[in-house]
């Protein structure tokens, strides 16, 4: 263990037990294709793309090539009111792949400030047409929409609201999960949809003319993969549109390739007026975000605005040359290797595999979709978590990785993952659930 600092306690980790990891770190220091190494050289299988965001596996030589030479071209460039050329090509790539009409993007550095900026666009639009009464944002429960005062407050997850304080103004819709109407689950639940017309409830209670967007996950990710029943995603389209609210997908996780298709919106046929992205987008290797806004709200706020600053936001890292070099050097990965297809075509595969650990006594439910899956074990008697952090940790230490949420463990893999790899992922969760038991 050589290579380990001797002195961990300057970090504050985030999202962590701090005691409970610095007692028993575990680290990584290097990463190639489909494995990472810890410092004392062990292999370990990454079942997450490291977190939701390594969709074409590590290291890969474009990417890291892009961004060496982008750092010895151009360091920085600032974006408000000037610019560079990679920053605007991106965008054009991105608008191509996003569904049809969100053709305008704006950068960020991290799925938070992409959610933070889409909830403000989403206040700017009503505010430029006339409806600033709407101020209102729903969210819903069970949703994770990163850390920012914006994301937590329309976020589902008391334990990230609890330490702090809430935006105002801010409901939520119930989660769509029951598991007494849709255990174990390959792609979307054909119970629920129904669950979508609480917005119908919301808009009777505040008034349409209060509330300016709703923000959903397309499919759950952090709180323990939710894939969104079938028919529940268009009735939200359908009641957001009538009474002129506008729709959010927070596509952080679920976007680039993750469910077979370049966006959720894609892969489920329905298309919102604002899209969140990050992770995957430079393939984790460049802190990057995105907000892709239709036309009518990019034109609402441009064409409203006095003479000056269209939309008083923004970051001095928005569109950061080596992170739109690597965003660049991604997108051409995932086009060249077809991953996106090749994350639909391993639907089957995978989820053959996964619900395979359905006979486990400690499995309570198993969820798929596209290339996700959630596989949710019994707590232990009188303590929530333990499960999912022991196996977490006998994975980690047998050489795989996963994430685990509650008890339930994530799996995500890079969209690369062999046949075979993927035989390895369950064999090796599987040996790690038996172990941990
Ligand atoms: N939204 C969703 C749906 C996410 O899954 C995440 C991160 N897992 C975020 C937002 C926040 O992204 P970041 O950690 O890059 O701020």
């Amino acid at each position: 263990m050589s290579n380990i600092p001797n002195d961990l306690s300057a970090f504050w980790m985030p999202f962590t037990d701090n005691r409970g990891y610095k007692a028993e770190p575990r680290m990584f220091a290097k990463a190639a294709g489909m494995h990472y190494w810890t410092p004392d050289g062990r292999q370990v299988l990454d079942g997450t793309g490291g977190l939701w965001c390594v969709n074409a596996g590590h290291c890969r030589a474009p990417i890291t090539q892009a961004i060496a030479q982008a750092a010895g071209e151009l360091d920085f460039a600032p974006t408000f009111q000037l610019a560079h050329p990679s920053v605007f090509r991106l965008a054009t790539r991105l608008a191509a792949i996003t569904p049809e009409g969100l053709d305008h993007i704006f950068f960020t550095n991290s799925g938070s400030e992409s959610v933070d900026t889409a909830l403000k666009i989403a206040l700017a639009y009503q505010r430029s047409i006339g409806q600033g009464t709407r101020t209102r944002l729903i969210g819903r429960q069970r949703g994770y929409h990163g850390v920012n005062f914006g994301g937590v407050s329309v976020g589902g997850i008391v334990g990230n609201r609890r330490q702090f304080l809430s935006l105002p103004g801010v409901d939520h819709l119930r989660h769509t999960h029951s598991h007494e109407h849709q255990a174990f689950t390959r792609g979307q639940p054909a119970w629920g949809a129904h669950l979508a017309d609480e917005l119908e409830g919301l808009v009777a209670l505040h008034g349409a003319e209060t509330i300016a967007a709703v923000i959903v996950e397309p499919m759950a990710g952090s709180t323990g993969v939710l894939p969104p029943p079938v028919g529940y995603l268009e009735k939200l389209r359908a009641i957001t549109a009538k009474h002129g609210i506008l729709l959010i997908f927070d596509e952080v996780i679920t976007g680039f390739g993750r469910l077979g298709a370049p966006f959720a919106a894609q892969a489920f046929g329905v298309t919102p007026d604002l899209i969140t992205m990050a992770k995957g987008l430079t393939n984790g290797a460049v802190p990057m975000g995105a907000v892709a806004a239709v036309g009518f709200v990019h034109d609402g706020i441009v064409n409203n605005a006095l003479p000056g600053i269209e939309l008083a936001h923004g970051y001095t890292y928005s569109g950061h040359p080596l992170a739109a070099a690597a965003g660049l050097a991604t997108l051409d990965i995932y086009a060249d290797e077809g991953l996106f297809e090749r994350s639909a075509a391993l639907t089957d595969v995978w989820a053959d595999a996964i619900h395979g650990l359905r006979d486990l006594d400690v499995i309570h439910d198993i969820r798929t979709c596209g290339f996700v899956a959630g596989v949710e074990m019994k707590p232990k008697p009188g303590a929530p978590g333990a499960r999912g952090k022991a196996v977490f940790h006998r994975a980690f230490d047998d050489g795989l990785l996963v994430r685990a949420t509650a008890d339930t463990i994530a799996l995500s893999p890079p969209l690369i993952a062999s046949e075979a790899e993927i035989g390895e992922i369950v064999d090796r969760l599987r040996a790690a659930i038996v172990a941990a038991a």
